[in-house]
């Protein structure tokens, strides 16, 4: 049984969060063709129909829209099936002592046992079966045991499991999500699927100067956030030409700010011709010398879409304690340079000048340099967990 999150609270929208919270969860769990997703009003019931429940709430766990969850167990209309229930559900749940209560409801009153009744017989029950570990507290329990006699059967649950929160992936909209191969952007990514944007990866990269494995990486990336989404599309844009003319022609103090420039604009197009909201990326204010505010106004002032910033307010140890949560810490540091590494400028300036930047772009083919690298870029579609990098490949072979 789900427990919805947030979205109770949102009024005639109601239905369609909860529309697309079954739509995720059926995503998360197709594998399992056995199982039934009945998304209802107040709460969702995903019926497991004997497939295995741990590798279901593993699943469950990381669709955003839900609070919390609890395994259920239904068992025939007798005594004996409930005892035998509540003692799995003990055994499961509890190895050090603690308190606990039996709360029965009813809506079969033609079942033998009153509500006052059951809870005091299965409570009796239970303490004789775990004298060492179980005490009554009827007041404030560490754990209850819900017992419920209805038409059909009686069910019992008692763990409440913590689900990933937020809102369901999709309701917000989506946004074009500026995905390097470091830390920063992939836990902004999962911060914006987190608050229900689906979100499109696009990906500068710069051969001959970046490699085949940094390309792979930033897919394999994708494929851990996919986890969160059931699939992301990887839109990879050619910046070799860009980067190649930004570095002749613009001084090398506003290198990095013209550079910024022009992944923001072609981010832009790709989001005006897909029918994206916003942009939003990895930054995380004062981190680097790209990332001030004086920097962020000058890179910005290409667009009027929003930019948005999951990150901006963390500090660095935040974001990676978050990664190592989600599981991409460990990709993100392998040592593959992306597009920027390679060609930043050993002291780029912290306060650019709007003029200046645009003054120095006026030197260039703005719209030509553009419409190359869109032409140039490919789109695919990457599932959770799936591969890219090349395990045989020496990772330290790229140093030398
Ligand atoms: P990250 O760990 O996300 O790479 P960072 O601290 O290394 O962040 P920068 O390299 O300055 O910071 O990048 C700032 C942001 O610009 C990134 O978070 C990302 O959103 C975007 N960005 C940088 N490089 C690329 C790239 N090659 N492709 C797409 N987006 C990029
Ligand atoms: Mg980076």
């Amino acid at each position: 049984m789900v427990r919805y999150g947030e979205l109770s609270t949102k009024g005639h929208n109601k239905k369609n969060f909860i529309d697309r919270l079954g739509t995720n969860v059926r995503k998360a769990l197709h594998d399992f063709t056995d199982v039934k997703v009945h998304a209802n009003q107040d709460r969702m019931h995903v019926i497991l129909n004997g497939v295995d429940s741990e590798a279901v709430m593993k699943r469950l766990k990381q669709v955003f829209g839900i609070q919390t969850f609890s395994p259920v167990l239904k068992v025939d209309k007798n005594f004996g099936a409930v005892c035998e229930a509540a003692k799995t559900l003990i055994e499961k749940q509890v190895s050090q002592p603690v308190t606990f209560k039996v709360e029965t409801k009813r809506s079969d009153h033609n079942f033998e046992m009153g509500t006052f009744e059951m809870n005091r017989q299965l409570g009796g029950y239970l303490l004789e079966q775990f004298p060492d570990l179980l005490t009554v507290d009827v007041h404030n329990p560490a754990i209850e045991i819900r017992v419920e006699i209805r038409g059909n059967g009686i069910y019992l649950m008692s763990e409440i499991i913590k689900g990933a929160g937020g809102l369901p992936v999709g309701t917000a909209g989506k946004g074009m999500m500026m995905l390097s191969g470091g830390i920063d952007s992939p836990v902004a990514a999962y911060l914006a699927l987190k608050r229900g944007v689906s979100l499109e990866m696009v990906h500068f990269y710069s051969p001959p100067y970046t490699s085949e494995q940094a390309l792979a990486k930033a897919k394999e990336l994708t494929g851990k956030l996919a986890r969160y989404a059931g699939s992301i599309r990887f839109i990879q844009v050619p910046f070799t030409e860009i980067q190649e003319t930004v570095k002749e022609k613009v001084p090398e103090g506003y290198l990095m700010t013209v550079q910024r420039r022009f992944m923001l604009r072609l981010a832009v197009e790709l989001a005006n011709r897909r029918k994206g909201l916003a942009i939003f990326n990895g930054e995380s204010l004062g981190q680097v010398a790209s990332q001030t505010m004086e920097s962020m106004r000058a890179i910005e002032a290409v667009t009027n879409l929003p930019v948005l910033r999951p990150v901006l307010s963390y500090d660095k140890t935040e974001i990676i304690k978050i990664a190592e949560d989600i599981d991409t810490y460990n990709l993100s540091i392998l040592p593959y340079e992306d597009c920027c590494t390679v060609f930043t400028p050993p002291s780029p300036k912290t306060k650019p000048n709007l003029e200046k930047a645009t003054k120095y772009e006026g030197w260039l083919d703005v719209d030509g340099l553009m419409e190359r690298a869109l032409k140039g870029v490919k789109i695919e579609e990457i599932h959770a967990d799936q591969e890219f990098l090349n395990q045989n490949e020496d990772v330290f072979a790229e140093l030398l």
